[in-house]
């Protein structure tokens, strides 16, 4: 194409599904479509492996590689020059995308390195390096070749079709394509973890929908807001987002008045289990999803976590159950969500804390408390006030 820039896209993981090849690629391609449409003059299509771009040569290359670099299943993104696939048109080429280093950064050491897909291509790899390298020596007398330590590589990919000159490679997060997994529903809390948990199954190919729990007026409109952030940040990843909100604050007050207070915050798990199950099955979700980490608070114990599973019959995803809470913190800085998950407002678990948790709840106990409560209506009554609103990619 004409006055266009050029991009190529490695997807390594989604090209070693087998039978399913033709299908992830063709959700890969329309994921990436989905995060450029609104530039105009963008063209996506597969190629032999590969899967390559073009912008308009005014789009801004940050814009692409931010976009795209959030696709699930790209591993890689290049913005590449195309040529011919032919020795002097490479060698030309080559010159050009040095010179052009040699003037924006001051480049004065290079590296050559060339692949050639195209077994009919007259020339071997290894000279396919070496003459090109020659060439840019002759023609750029202000470098000279360094093969341990570059200030530049240059990649050559000798293709059927035509050869990509390129740079560099800004690797991407892999995985596999947005919904080529079904869909699960996170319990989304205004923590570090659950945004972190749902990023994790979303780059499995998951498509993602939430569910909140509050205890309004107990926690406030702010703190509802700052969960709705948390869902903005995540559809850049997730695409839209469906967020229920579901006031707890009902069953909390059942809950504190007929069962023992070391078992309250055990009994509201279960009762957000079973809440999110519900959802869950009337809105096509296929599993839960939480942010529990395997002894991170009483409530994560082993022992806990088989009480909480216990409630619901779907299975429950925990990703982050063997995490490290550095790694944790991590993740979420990489993936924008740390700086607002850590904004100071209440959690609907923290505003009836008892003092003394139980750590290695017991089964029955807890559901005997479960059966001083008319869990049933509880349940249905918390559904039926549930509020929802869906939060769209920003543009
Ligand atoms: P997070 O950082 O995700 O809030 P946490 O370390 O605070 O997790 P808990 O409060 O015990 O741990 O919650 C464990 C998991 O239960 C959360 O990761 C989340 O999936 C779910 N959860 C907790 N509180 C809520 C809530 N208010 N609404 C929805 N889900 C919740
Ligand atoms: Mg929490």
């Amino acid at each position: 194409m004409e006055n266009s820039k050029t991009y190529i896209v490695r997807y390594g993981e989604v090209a070693l599904k087998g039978m399913n090849k033709p299908y992830f690629e063709r959700m890969l391609i329309e994921r990436i479509r989905k995060v450029l449409r609104k530039y105009e003059g963008i063209q996506v299509k597969r190629e032999d492996g590969l899967v390559v771009i073009h912008t308009r040569e005014d789009l801004a290359e940050s814009a692409v590689i931010e976009g795209v670099s959030k696709v699930f299943g790209v591993d890689s993104i290049s913005p590449a020059i195309e040529v011919e696939s032919d020795i002097e048109a490479i060698g030309k080429a080559a010159v050009d995308f040095m010179m052009d280093l040699i003037e924006t950064r001051g480049v004065k050491t290079f590296k050559v390195e060339a692949k050639r897909s195209d077994k009919n291509f007259p020339i071997e790899s290894p000279q396919i390096a070496k003459q090109i390298g020659a060439k840019i020596l002759k023609d750029c007398k202000v470098l000279s070749v360094d093969v341990h330590n570059p200030d530049r590589r240059i990649f050559i990919h000798v293709r059927r079709e035509r050869t990509f000159i390129f740079g560099h490679k800004i690797s991407a997060f892999g995985g596999l394509p947005l919904g080529t997994n079904g869909k699960g529903l996170v319990l989304l809390s205004g923590g570090i973890d659950s945004p972190v948990a749902a990023f994790m199954m979303a780059k499995r190919g998951m498509l993602i929908e939430a569910v909140h729990f509050h205890s309004y007026p107990y926690t406030s409109e702010r703190a509802w807001e700052k969960v709705q952030d948390l869902g903005r940040i995540l559809t850049a990843y997730c695409g839209k987002i469906k967020i229920h909100s579901v006031n707890l604050l009902p069953i909390q007050e059942q809950i504190i008045q007929k069962c023992p207070e070391d078992e309250t915050t055990l009994l509201i798990r279960r009762f957000m289990m079973k809440i999110g199950e519900r959802i869950a099955l009337d809105t096509g979700c296929l599993m839960l999803i939480t942010g529990e980490n395997l002894g991170q608070v009483a409530s994560q114990t082993a022992e806990a976590i088989v009480v909480t599973d216990e409630a619901v019959h779907l299975p429950v995803l925990r990703p982050l159950i063997a995490f490290n809470k550095a790694d944790i913190v991590k993740k979420a800085q990489d993936i924008g969500t740390y700086e607002t998950s850590i904004l100071p407002y209440e959690d609907c678990c923290t505003v009836f804390l008892p003092k003394h948790p139980k750590t290695k709840p017991k089964l029955n106990a807890i559901m005997q408390s479960e059966g001083y409560l008319n869990w049933q209506a509880l349940i249905q009554d918390a559904l039926d006030r549930k509020e929802t609103v869906v939060i769209y990619p920003e543009d």
